[in-house]
């Protein structure tokens, strides 16, 4: 190795699902809406105009954040905005979990979280979830130097109480709790009437999933105004101008539109309970899952295998080997239509390979 790269900063990087670009494909990988954004966004895109972006944008994003704190009934002193959640994440792990006592979070979660803990050097632990994919609270009542996990969890689609975050939350008042609510509006009670109650608590969101707005990286974080000016004055001495002009418009259009993000959450809320059924005619087994996606197992069939033949025919989930996940897919609602064919090409599967009775 020569003498230069002893002083890199070396990690193991996330890494990201596929995004693959063929015109026949069922994706459904990646947890994207199947739907496109509320109309007010294209119509805030048509009107960015090109002779702005000369100019910086605002780099308190001041636009956005009154509109999300307008949707939420907050002060805008308590909401923090960044590029996806995983910028609004990645902030608040060099914000908050600065104590040197290990973080806590699950074993099995989104698989950021030990990204960011290496990258900072922040030591962490990781209590098991039970047999059946769920957190145990109690796991989280000892000593930390903070506390994360999403609600619903990913991949499982497991939700916990707001009764048990609570707990949590006031079990451990000398550190941060971050929830990380990416799929929250899939059928989850949220924690963020809890910011007005505990000033340990952060609320995080995102527009990639239940707002359709995946390709233009919105993030945001809610909690007590305290919280939110030490995340900004991390931001502020790393990067000013996180939210470019276009995505501060697009954003503010498409939070103002409340009836049309209600109105695809529905379906995709059941598009999901109507796969639910389909699978387990299948023989699948799962988890009841509240997100956009189900973390499926089948007793008969493995998942690495279906994960190819699914690939080689342009339809994309998500499989993550090893360990306790070694034998699911996690599968991302799409249209009623683009689940018919997934569950239709399964089924022919299962057949063809003898591994299920029908
Ligand atoms: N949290 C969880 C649990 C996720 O699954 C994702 C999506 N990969 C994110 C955060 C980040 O999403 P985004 O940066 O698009 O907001």
């Amino acid at each position: 190795m020569s003498n230069w790269e002893k002083n890199i900063r070396r990690v193991t990087p996330y890494t990201p699902g596929e995004q693959p670009n063929q015109p026949d494909m069922i994706k459904l990988n990646t947890n994207e809406n199947p739907y496109p954004p509320a109309p007010g966004v294209a119509r805030a895109l048509r009107d960015t105009e090109t002779d702005a972006l000369r100019l910086y944008p605002d780099p308190a994003a001041k636009d956005l954040v009154h509109a999300i704190a307008e949707e939420y009934g907050l002060q805008d002193e308590q909401v923090f905005v960044g590029v996806g959640s995983d910028d609004v994440l990645a902030m608040s792990f060099l914000t908050f979990f600065n104590g040197g006592k290990p973080i806590l979070f699950p074993d099995i979660t989104y698989s950021f979280y030990d990204v960011w803990a290496d990258l900072f050097r922040i030591p962490y632990e990781r209590p098991e979830l039970d047999a059946h994919f769920h957190i145990r609270k109690e796991d989280y009542f000892r000593e930390n130097g903070g506390i994360i996990f999403p609600n619903p969890n990913a991949p499982t689609g497991v939700s916990l109480p707001l009764s048990d975050i609570e707990d949590i939350v006031a079990h451990n008042q000398d550190v941060i709790v971050i929830v990380d609510e990416a799929y929250v509006d899939f059928g989850t009670q949220s924690a963020l009437p809890l910011i007005e109650k505990y000033e340990n608590l952060l609320v995080v969101q995102t527009f990639s999933k239940s707002r359709s707005m995946a390709g233009m990286r919105i993030g945001y974080a809610m909690g007590c105004p305290k919280l939110i000016k030490y995340l900004n004055d991390v931001k502020y001495s790393f990067n000013s101008y996180t939210m470019n002009r276009t995505s501060i418009a697009a954003g503010v259009a498409a939070i103002r539109d409340q009836e049309y993000f209600l109105e695809t959450c529905t379906k995709i809320i059941e598009t999901r309970e109507w796969t639910k059924k389909e699978l387990k005619k299948l023989g699948f087994t799962f988890e009841d899952s509240k997100a956009n996606f189900i973390f499926a197992t089948h007793e008969n069939c493995p998942a690495q295998k279906l994960f190819q033949a699914l690939r080689e025919h342009h339809i994309y989930v998500r499989y993550f080997p090893g360990g306790r996940t070694e034998n699911h897919l996690r599968i991302t609602i799409g249209t009623r239509e683009e689940m018919e064919t997934f569950l239709g090409f399964v089924k022919e599967y299962l057949k063809k390979e003898n591994l299920w009775k029908f």
